[in-house]
């Protein structure tokens, strides 16, 4: 039996009469960038995630950027961020000016190890940057504590995390800002690129909009130096309709991790851990496997389709070897980088494709043994 890594075209299929109808009242209205639809998403996304406001931007590395920016980080400035992570959180700080400063995750959560922090902390600290990783929660508590008494902000990288719950606060709305991209793989993905900027904070939510749109307050009155990070008028209307199902889809996936952990209980993996009282969104159904190489052909062969999140952590990059950090500065986050595989993850998966997956590892480790 085959079983993709996830199928985005069987999700259309389900929703294609209402995604049309949205995409051709944009048409209509001919609001291609910006305009009221994307503005109702912004409102519904910050409600969704239990922030004030929301501002929608062309990309997740753009809600980065320009959080960082409001965040006041700039040349000169540190922030510290973990090297486990899509490459993106990096940039983005480097987009600033600003040097990333790495701390080690921890080796349950994958996310940031909050004992790490204070040890890193310099004069030239001005923000933490936690990463959801997997859809899993960072340890927020602790980190904000860290910031509050050490006057530094926190930013959320919740590009993964959409509806994932930290001790019953949704991510993105326990730092000062927080980031979401939709890519179309991520849980809430547009039809084209797509990311948004959560805040209590009105001021931080006037400086985003402007710099999103060429720094300008109205039209041609520019009073910050600004960027073309505007969101598409037709990914407004794509994600306001998909918002509609995202508590389902995160539901289903929900339920295939507990299928997952029942069928892959003895497999010898090392599986994805749920803290109590959080809610994981299983952005990636990441396990771990000291025989990657051989445990990922033989899935493939037996027509399973797997994925690594990520092969290589942002610290040993060659395009960030300027950092100057190298192998062993970072052991928990090589480690994950070295032995991780994302088994198949998408709401509408079939308990037979679970049941496949878990066949198809269960066949690999009897002829391993
Ligand atoms: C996807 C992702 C981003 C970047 O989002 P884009 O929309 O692709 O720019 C940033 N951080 C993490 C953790 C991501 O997974």
């Amino acid at each position: 039996m085959n079983v993709p890594f996830l199928d985005l075209k069987q999700q259309y299929l389900g929703i294609k009469d209402e995604i049309l109808a949205a995409v051709s009242n944009v048409f209509e209205s001919t609001q291609f960038v910006l305009g009221k639809e994307v503005t109702a998403f912004e409102e519904e996304f910050a409600a969704f995630s239990g922030a004030k406001y929301g501002i929608a931007v062309n990309s997740g590395t753009s809600a980065l950027h320009l959080a960082l920016l409001a965040a006041g980080v700039g040349p000169g400035d540190e922030v510290i961020t973990v090297p486990c992570t899509f490459v993106a959180t990096v940039a983005a700080v480097e987009y600033t000016g600003a040097k990333p400063v790495f701390v080690d995750v921890d080796p349950v959560t994958y996310t940031m190890d909050p004992a790490k922090i204070e040890a890193a902390i310099t004069p030239k600290t001005k923000a933490i940057l936690p990463v959801h990783l997997y859809g899993n929660p960072a340890d927020m508590d602790p980190i904000l504590e860290i910031a509050r008494r050490r006057g530094l902000l926190v930013i959320e990288d919740a590009a993964q995390a959409h509806g994932a719950e930290y001790k019953g606060r949704r991510c993105g709305s326990m730092g000062d800002l927080g980031c979401f991209s939709f890519y179309p793989g991520k849980n809430l993905g547009a039809y084209g690129e797509g990311g948004l900027v959560t805040t209590n904070s009105p001021e931080f939510t006037r400086t985003i909009r402007m710099l999103r749109d060429w720094g300008a307050e109205k039209k041609y009155h520019h009073l910050l130096k600004g960027y073309n990070y505007r969101m598409e008028g037709v990914q407004g209307a794509v994600l306001r309709v998909k918002l509609r199902y995202l508590e389902a889809w995160t539901e289903a996936r929900r339920a295939h991790a507990v299928a997952y952990r029942n069928i892959l209980s003895e497999s010898g993996l090392a599986l994805p851990t749920e803290i109590a009282g959080n809610r994981h969104v299983y952005h990636v159904y990441a396990v771990l496997t000291p025989r990657r190489q051989e445990f990922m052909d033989s899935l493939h062969s037996q027509g399973v389709q797997t994925g690594i999140h990520y092969p290589i952590p942002v610290h040993l990059m060659p395009a960030h070897a300027d950092l100057g950090y190298g192998s062993g500065s970072f052991p928990v986050s090589e480690h994950v980088a070295a032995q991780e595989v994302s088994l198949p993850m998408f709401p509408e998966m079939t308990g037979e494709q679970i049941r496949a997956v878990g066949q198809a590892v269960a066949n690999f480790q009897s002829v391993c043994v």
